[in-house]
């Protein structure tokens, strides 16, 4: 079957041709060949793209004035050149050493970026809208409605401002912050590809969480990308996650899971099913009977995630001896399964919350 890669299907796609969209948008987010073409149009020679290109990626440069290789009188008469840098407007960190950004955009806007360090890893939880419009009701920032896609140079400097202030490689990212990212996919994907390309991060150590768009899942996998792909699967049965989950109206559980079969078959890359436990609600026995049906044969991935509480639904965590028994039918079934307990804020750790309780 022809399959349209992402790229060319998006919702926000540009319809400016590729070198006018490079000399418009910020500098960040542009690839060595890019960069090396703007400062030749400004009169430069070519090898002071290569020098703006290791600044901007690996020497931390905000602004043309901290890449003092440059002659300074070109540095002044650039003043005014965006490079694509996003500023903090707070940082708090958790007891546990994760940290948690809102950072904020050129036009104000705010979003959240959390950085996780443990022995091995510097995992970033990264945004990729502000806001979002699929509006899942235990979900704080689907609460707060939809504002605009972010842009490539937006999600590459979330990455930038954690590296910097950890002052340590990041090894992994996880497009699990605020919004959909299939819903802004020729941006994630551009995004993808400049962190891999650009920041030198392995496309294995990328993962891209959806709950779901119709026709995108299959589109993703036309990308060939190395990354791995989670799914908010959330429930067991498509009455329980349209009760969860507005959008899944338009997309039947049925069909989701067959998309995710065609995206291992495509890519011959396992997928990732998040759950959330909700306690009394998806946490029985029998939705975990349920789940193992479904799951059987498929070259999946199970991730429990014990619900965390959002003040503005009533949703309760399960207790651990019922995750426990959730954990123990999927094992029984051969289901490969692990429980993410997350890290962070003690009182925000839900993705949303932390911005929801600064605005
Ligand atoms: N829109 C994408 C990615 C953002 S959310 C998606 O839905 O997958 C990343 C993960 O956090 C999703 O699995 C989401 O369902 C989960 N999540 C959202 N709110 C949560 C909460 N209050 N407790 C636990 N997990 C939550």
């Amino acid at each position: 079957m022809a399959v349209t890669p992402l790229s060319t299907t998006d919702d926000s796609s540009r319809s400016i041709p590729a070198t006018l969209a490079a000399a418009n948008s910020p500098l960040l987010g542009q690839s060595l060949e890019e960069l090396t073409a703007w400062v030749q149009a400004q009169g430069q020679p070519s090898y002071r793209g290569k020098q703006l290109y290791q600044w901007l990626y690996h020497q931390g440069a905000r602004s043309l004035q901290d890449i003092t290789v440059f002659p300074k009188a070109w540095r002044q008469a650039m003043e005014s050149v965006d490079v694509g840098r996003s500023t903090l407007h707070h940082r708090v960190v958790a007891s546990d050493g994760t940290v948690k950004y809102l950072l904020k955009l050129r036009d104000d806007q705010v979003i959240e970026t959390v950085g996780i360090p443990s022995a091995k890893r510097l995992t970033v939880c990264v945004s990729s809208q502000v806001g979002c419009p699929m509006a899942c009701d235990f979900c704080a920032t689907g609460k707060g409605g939809f504002i605009r896609n972010l842009d490539v140079h937006e999600i590459v400097d979330q990455v930038l401002t954690v590296q910097e202030d950890f002052g340590q490689r990041v090894s992994n990212i996880v497009f699990m912050g605020m919004g959909e990212p299939l819903l802004n996919s020729t941006n994630v994907v551009a995004a993808i590809r400049c962190l891999n390309r650009d920041v030198g991060i392995g496309q294995r150590a990328i993962t891209l969480s959806t709950v779901g768009v119709p026709g995108r899942i299959r589109a993703l996998a036309a990308e060939q990308l190395q990354v791995t792909l989670a799914v908010s699967l959330h429930a067991s049965n498509q009455p329980q996650r349209l009760q969860l989950i507005p959008s899944a109206g338009a997309y039947p559980l049925e069909v989701l899971l067959d998309e995710c079969r065609e995206y291992v078959q495509l890519t011959g890359r396992r997928v990732t099913f998040e759950y959330i436990l909700l306690a009394g609600l998806n946490d029985q026995p029998t939705n975990a009977t349920e789940l193992t049906q479904h799951l059987r044969g498929f070259q999946s991935h199970v991730n429990l995630i014990p619900y965390n509480p959002i003040d503005e639904a009533d949703y309760q965590r399960p207790s651990e001896a019922s995750i426990r028994s959730f954990v123990a039918e999927l094992e029984h079934r051969r289901i490969a399964v692990t429980v993410r307990y997350s890290r962070g804020l003690e009182e925000n750790a839900a993705c949303g919350q932390l911005r929801a309780s600064r605005q």
